[in-house]
């Protein structure tokens, strides 16, 4: 089986509940997934590991690598839990917060972070779900914080809580994500997602923590880290513009802007961006999304973004499968569309004064001149993969690593079909693995033309030094 996407930009599908088997997992990234998120928020140990054994299999079943991102919580308040796993509140209603750990009811719930209590003052506002229930504290205690509904609605177990007018102290990692991230590390994910950064501090305290065996990306979703945005993007793997937590910490309408800010200062360094959160929202419970659902997604499509989201789309709703599909469907008619190439060529970033940049841009040049039927990469580390993505070409990319740690990381770059491949010994073996493998893989027919760029000799990190045309023969290796 071959599987090519026909679109640049990559998808990532969060997993949970709607998602759990490894059929259903097989069929998500069939429709078009190339990513899974683990949500370490709703995830303990033995389900990261299930998880990950699951997409390992489908891995191989389909022979493409996956990349798998673990999500961590971050120092993010969560409510306890309810009877009946969810309430409604009523506007006007009262509500408290407590230490209790007895399951919630329409009075109150437990609030399982002890530090909270002491910080919290008459007239602060607490934000459940997102913003989508508001209390207003009328009263509280050492430990209980008594609220009246402003805007009531319904809440289920461990939604999440934010106080955008108190302040807390926060610390990177909390004990939860410590154990978290070695479980992580230890499982062999491609990819930690870091919540509720601050500061570049706190993505290079993880980095420590990882011992580079993973990727890290750090999640804009807090109003100090858009002030330092371009030091966290400098330390870090990849980045997401987390709208979720972030249209709770700033005013909602400065969210779009904020998107754009942060997606192309990513493009700019060259580092992969995921645009996330509410995407298809309404596919949750409907096979439809809406009209500005569709056009959200178009949106990041045209803005470049190296992938879209879903949450509990695909996680925990009715439709997974539908919402893939639309995502995927929504970003191949984009990237068709008569616009698309000159919004994508209006944000090109410019190439650094590197060897590698220099054949990147020139390789994209040559490719499009020429009308060459792919560029095929030699990449050991991924580097001179993400160079050649940064230049958005028209032209599909192909990465070949002997490293499949590599393959599967760059799976979430916009535009690189990975491939996992041993080095070559000598020059005419590069160019004919090079030609089969765009050839097998579908981007190339015989007599066709394709790039290729390496670093020689083979092996040597961070050395792209050669760019060469080859024809794809009758045989699909290398011809003349
Ligand atoms: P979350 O992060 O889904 O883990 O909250 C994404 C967001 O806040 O948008
Ligand atoms: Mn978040």
């Amino acid at each position: 089986m071959t599987v090519r996407r026909n679109r640049k930009v990559k998808i990532l599908a969060t997993l949970g509940p709607a998602s759990e088997t490894k059929e259903q997992i097989k069929q998500l990234f069939l429709a078009g997934a190339d990513v899974f998120r683990i949500n370490m928020s709703h995830s303990d140990h033995p389900t990261l590991r299930s998880r990950v054994a699951k997409i390992r299999e489908v891995e191989k079943e389909v022979g493409r690598p996956i990349g798998i991102l673990a999500d961590l919580q971050g120092p993010k308040l969560r409510l306890g839990i309810f009877k009946d796993t969810k309430v409604t509140l009523e506007n006007g209603s009262n509500f408290t917060l407590d230490m209790s750990d007895k399951e919630g009811d329409v009075s109150r719930v437990q609030l399982p972070h002890p530090e909270i209590f002491g910080s919290v003052k008459e007239g602060d506002m607490l934000l459940l779900d997102d913003g989508k229930v508001r209390l207003r504290t009328i009263g509280t205690a050492a430990d209980a914080i008594h609220t009246e509904v402003v805007t009531g609605g319904t809440i289920s177990n461990r939604k999440g809580i934010s106080f955008p007018d108190s302040t807390l102290s926060f610390s990177a990692l909390t004990p939860k994500d410590r154990s978290d991230l070695d479980a992580a590390v230890e499982a062999d994910v491609d990819w930690i997602a870091l919540s509720f950064v601050q500061r570049p501090e706190d993505v290079a305290e993880v980095r420590k923590l990882s011992r580079g065996r993973t990727g890290i990306l750090s999640k804009i979703e807090k109003p100090q880290a858009v002030a330092c945005l371009n030091e966290i993007i400098e330390l870090s793997d990849a980045i997401m513009v987390a709208r979720g937590d972030l249209g709770v910490e700033m005013p909602l309408e400065k969210v779009p802007g904020a998107q754009k800010q942060i997606t192309r200062a990513a493009r700019q360094a060259g580092k992969p961006v995921v645009v996330a959160t509410q995407m298809l929202e309404s596919m949750i419970t409907s096979p439809m999304p809406t009209r500005a659902e569709a056009s959200d997604v178009a949106t990041a499509v045209f803005e470049g973004a190296d992938a879209v989201m879903l949450s509990a789309e695909s996680a925990a709703g009715q439709f997974p499968l539908e919402s893939v599909s639309m995502m995927n469907r929504i970003a191949e008619e984009v990237e068709q569309d008569p616009y698309y190439e000159n919004i994508i060529y209006a944000q090109r970033a410019e190439p650094e004064a590197t060897g590698a940049d220099a054949i990147s841009a020139a390789s994209r040049q040559i490719a499009e001149t020429l009308n060459l039927a792919s560029i095929i990469c030699y990449t050991s580390s991924g580097t001179t993969g993400l160079r050649a993505a940064r230049e958005r070409p028209q032209t599909p990319i192909i990465t070949m690593s002997p490293i499949n740690a590599t393959a599967r990381r760059l799976s979430i770059v916009w535009g690189l079909h990975c491939i996992v491949s041993e080095d070559a010994g000598t020059l005419d073996q590069m160019v004919d693995r090079a030609c089969s493998t765009a050839f097998s893989e579908g981007f190339a027919k015989p007599g066709q033309r394709v790039i290729i760029t390496a670093g020689v000799p083979l092996g040597t990190p961070g050395a792209t030094n050669m760019l060469r045309i080859a024809f794809v023969g009758s045989d699909g290796l290398g011809g003349i």
